[in-house]
């Protein structure tokens, strides 16, 4: 646990009071050699006890493990983690059985019987936040680390899972509290002749802090997302073909006919240590015919909002296309084995697989630039993002205010606007949408 305030206080006391025994398979689903369940809550002891008869603490203990009947359902080893220094901070068991679906089955049967339920998804984590055993950022860090699909974001996510950015908020929270209490100080004393605290640089300082850390390009939440690369250009061009290249396989439809490809066209594939989305778009041009104006709708609005615009020229039939796109545009010439490329133009053959790694490498250091992760460590879900930048409109308000009463209204704003990133206040709406898209078992 790290921090200085209980997190979850106060929060959801009913599910506290009266939490229930519950159980998941903790390792993947299918054939293993061996499988964990994992079982938390204030039955866990006397549900252990029934099994298998309670092993001395934080030992793991090779126990033959029996149903309601005394029939063995498995040997296995099992681990007892009584409460509070377990993930949960609740009373908490592992069970390491053997990996059948039959045995996870029987033993899932008997723990049933004995008063234990299944697990919602993330319902372990869940209990951890709310026990105090660690705050929201940490929370998602090991959602983020479960998930994590490249070295890019399995770094990002355990430089929050130790809790650099809840420190750094944390810190601030600090500030904040300070020049709160000097404002309050103010109100407080109003009536006498105190010499006025002059906080207007400390909060100038903050805003400035939070301003740089909220201009961060979004690194982080990209880190996290994977990178969303559209791959525009006119009809024809070798735009699916180039995806189809990239990926290795065929995602995209590739066609003579210009306008074939009417709905973007997704294909997940990793460059550098990110995840990227290669978008293919229907190509750009008006039609008059509907499903192929609607895919040309579309894809003007993905090209709206990626992160990098892989802008494909016919080197054999180049034409000017518009292309309004606020992201960076990489233009690239295609076709290069019938035509010499336009000059300035990335020269690819989608066909021939020409200028294809060339491309790649481009591609992979672009990415790299975004997962760069020197300096402070940056946000990366939209919802930081959101109270963030509640919290730079509070501490612009409160730069304004033009009374103690009012500055320090604003302050306690910015503070709660901290606070709910971390989990420390007013978080009981967004909890069942944070843990619900965890996997069962965390
Ligand atoms: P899109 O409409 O931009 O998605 O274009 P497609 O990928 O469907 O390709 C249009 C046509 O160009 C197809 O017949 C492809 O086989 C062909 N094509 C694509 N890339 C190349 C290339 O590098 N060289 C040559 N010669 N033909 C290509």
């Amino acid at each position: 646990m790290n921090g200085d305030m209980p997190f979850g206080a106060g929060l959801a006391a009913a599910e506290l009071r009266a939490p229930n025994t519950i159980f998941a398979l903790a390792s993947g689903a299918g054939r293993a050699a061996i499988a964990v369940l994992r079982l938390s809550g204030p039955a866990a002891g006397r549900i252990l006890a029934a099994l298998c008869g309670l092993p001395p603490p934080r030992r793991a203990s090779l126990r033959r493990l029996r149903g309601p009947a005394g029939e063995t359902l498995d040997h296995a080893l099992v681990l007892w983690l009584p409460a509070p220094a377990s993930y949960t901070g609740e009373d908490c068991a592992e069970l390491f059985l053997h990996g059948g679906h039959a045995v996870i089955e029987k033993v899932s049967e008997a723990l049933v019987a004995l008063g234990a339920r299944p697990a919602e998804p993330g319902e372990f984590t869940r209990r951890a936040f709310l026990n105090g055993r660690m705050d929201l950022l940490e929370a998602e860090a090991i959602a983020d680390l479960v998930d994590a699909e490249t070295e890019a974001q399995r770094r990002q996510a355990l430089r929050q899972l130790e809790g650099e950015l809840g420190a750094l908020y944390r810190g601030w929270a600090g500030e904040l509290r300070r020049l709160l209490a000097n404002a309050e100080a103010a109100i407080d004393f109003s009536d006498q002749d105190l010499p006025e605290i002059e906080d207007a640089p400390a909060l100038a300082r903050l805003t400035a802090a939070l301003a740089l850390h909220l201009a961060d390009d979004r690194s982080g939440e990209r880190v996290r997302e994977g990178l969303a690369i559209v791959v525009a250009g006119p009809p024809n061009a070798g735009k699916s073909s180039l995806i189809n290249a990239l990926a290795g396989r065929d995602v995209a439809i590739v066609a003579p006919t210009p306008g074939t490809t009417r709905d973007p066209v997704e294909a997940r594939i990793v460059l550098g240590s990110l995840p990227v989305t290669l978008i293919d778009t229907a190509g750009l041009r008006d039609s008059a015919e509907p499903i192929e104006a609607e895919g040309v709708r579309r894809a003007r609005a993905r090209a709206a909002s990626a992160d990098l615009v892989l802008a494909v020229t016919d080197a054999s039939c180049p034409v000017a296309f518009p292309l309004d796109a606020t992201a960076p545009v990489l233009a690239i010439a295609n076709k290069t084995d019938l035509a010499a490329p336009p000059a300035g133009l990335l020269p690819v053959s989608a066909l021939t697989g020409a200028g294809l790694p060339e491309l790649r490498a481009r591609l992979a250091e672009i990415a790299g630039g975004i997962a760069a992760t020197a300096g402070p460590p940056p946000l990366t879900r939209a919802r930081h993002r959101a109270a963030l930048r509640d919290a730079e409109a509070a501490l612009a308000a409160a730069a304004a205010a033009p009374a103690p009463e009012l500055r320090a209204e604003e302050l306690r704003a910015a503070l709660a606007a901290l606070g709910r990133i971390t989990g420390s206040v007013g978080v009981e709406d967004i909890l069942a949408t944070i843990f619900s898209s965890f996997c069962i078992g965390k």
